[in-house]
């Protein structure tokens, strides 16, 4: 394999210094080609550092049939891009850069506790420099120059000026955390070669809820364990958090296209809380014959059901079922929207899959690719976001390579 990119090599450039660029930069320089990066930012990863200041799922250890149906509509596209890049592929790539992985109970692939994520990037670009990868931090895309060209400015300086590579790849992020430099704003420069954008919209993201002056002061931030949460026919399990606002946890962020769909079709969009996912029908009739008339509805939560603060603050707050038994197990909340698309953990939207061909190539402008989250598909969190990019990345550079190569 050769190892060194050489300065006489045909030269690839790549917008957007996140996994999908940064893993195809690898690829590309691996494969003997010039790579040059142009990162807006003052620091290339900054999303990637984000999701490690939380679970960081890296990937996940799903079969790869079911790991591909997690992109929804994109699961014909990402069966390809996990069987050339697979979630082994992904671990194997971190542990050659010296970090151990684990899959946890759930399925999602962790660093392994030696390390941080932050030392995941450093190790990599570590690698990159290795490889001769020049990364140009400061860097902002401004569009396209030409039939092959593209504008860019250095920001530290504030000149324009313009770079013809053989092939370039746009990673340029979506549209959430807009901080990290994720800013979704290229869609303009594609809108000018006339590559429409699919709206943006937040996935992966928080819930509103109108909770009342009362329950919000009485309940604050609470979890609810155990629980399953449904919407449009999905139920989801897992643990939700009430907080001031509305809902946090997986449960809703994997819910959010649903949501999202029910809530264009109308305000309120409606979930469905089942508090009890564990017992079946029969059994939680069973217990609700144990109730005396004596017991208050806490009390009576509490010894029949193991459910206590802040349920029964709860149950008073919705519009819930008279019947208790539909109430711990179907109880309607009504949703008034989705939190801004700023703090979500992903967004959809961006270009559509029908505006590149099966390589990623922009139909309308050959010789330029599309990877990551920039393209308009969306998955659930648990490790699926990061491998989409990471394969996607690894898919166009093979694409690139073979492109350069005449191959
Ligand atoms: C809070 C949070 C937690 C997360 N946790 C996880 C997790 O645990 N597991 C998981 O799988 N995923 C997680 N994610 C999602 C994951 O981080 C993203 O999906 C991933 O980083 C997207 O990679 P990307 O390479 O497509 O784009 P990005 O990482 O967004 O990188 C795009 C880059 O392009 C640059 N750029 C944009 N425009 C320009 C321009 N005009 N010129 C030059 N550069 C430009 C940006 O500055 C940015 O650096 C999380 C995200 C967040 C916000």
């Amino acid at each position: 394999m050769p190892s060194f990119s050489s300065p006489a090599a045909p030269l690839v450039a790549i917008v957007g210094g996140g996994p999908a660029g940064l893993l195809a930069a690898q690829h590309l320089a691996e494969a003997g080609l010039r790579v040059q990066v142009f990162e807006q930012k003052a620091t290339v990863g900054r999303k990637f550092l984000v999701a490690g200041h939380g679970g960081f799922n890296l990937t996940n250890g799903e079969d790869l049939g079911a790991f591909a149906a997690r992109y929804g509509a994109a699961a014909p596209f990402f069966g390809q891009a996990l069987a050339h890049f697979s979630p082994a592929r992904l671990r194997q790539w971190a542990a050659d850069l010296g970090i151990g992985t684990f899959v946890g109970t759930s399925g999602r692939v962790f660093p392994d506790a030696q390390h941080t994520p932050a030392d995941l990037l450093r190790a990599w670009l570590r690698r990159l420099g290795d490889l001769g990868v020049e990364i140009k931090t400061r860097h902002r895309w401004l569009g396209f120059a030409g039939e092959r060209g593209l504008r860019l400015q250095n920001e530290v300086t504030g000149e324009e000026f313009a770079v013809v590579p053989a092939a370039t790849l746009l990673a340029l992020g979506g549209a959430s955390w807009p901080q990290t430099g994720s800013d979704g704003h290229w869609t303009q420069a594609l809108a000018a070669i006339g590559v429409p954008s699919q709206p943006f919209a937040p996935t992966n993201c928080g819930a509103e809820v109108a909770w009342s002056a009362f329950f919000k002061e009485k309940v604050g931030r609470a979890p609810l364990k155990n629980i399953a949460l449904s919407c449009g026919g999905h139920t989801v399990r897992g643990e939700i958090m009430l907080t001031d606002y509305g809902l946090e946890g997986t449960p809703v962020y994997a819910l959010t296209p649903q949501l999202r769909a029910a809530l264009a079709a109308g305000t309120p969009a409606w979930l469905s809380l089942n508090l009890k996912p564990d017992l079946g029908a029969a059994d939680v009739q069973r217990r609700l014959t144990r109730r005396r008339p004596a017991d208050s509805l806490a009390s009576f939560l509490g010894s029949a059901f193991s459910l206590k603060a802040p349920v029964p603050t709860l149950l008073r707050e919705l519009p819930a079922p008279a019947d208790l038994g539909a109430a711990l197990t179907a109880l309607p909340i009504p949703v008034a929207g989705l939190r801004p698309l700023a703090e979500a953990i992903s967004s959809a939207g961006g270009v559509p899959f029908a505006e590149v061909d099966e390589k990623l190539m922009l139909r309308r402008r050959p010789g330029t690719f599309v990877a990551g989250e920039m393209l308009d598909w969306e998955a659930p969190t648990g490790g699926y976001l990061l491998q989409g990019c990471f394969s996607t990345g690894a898919w166009a550079a093979q694409a690139i390579n073979n492109q350069v190569n005449g191959l």
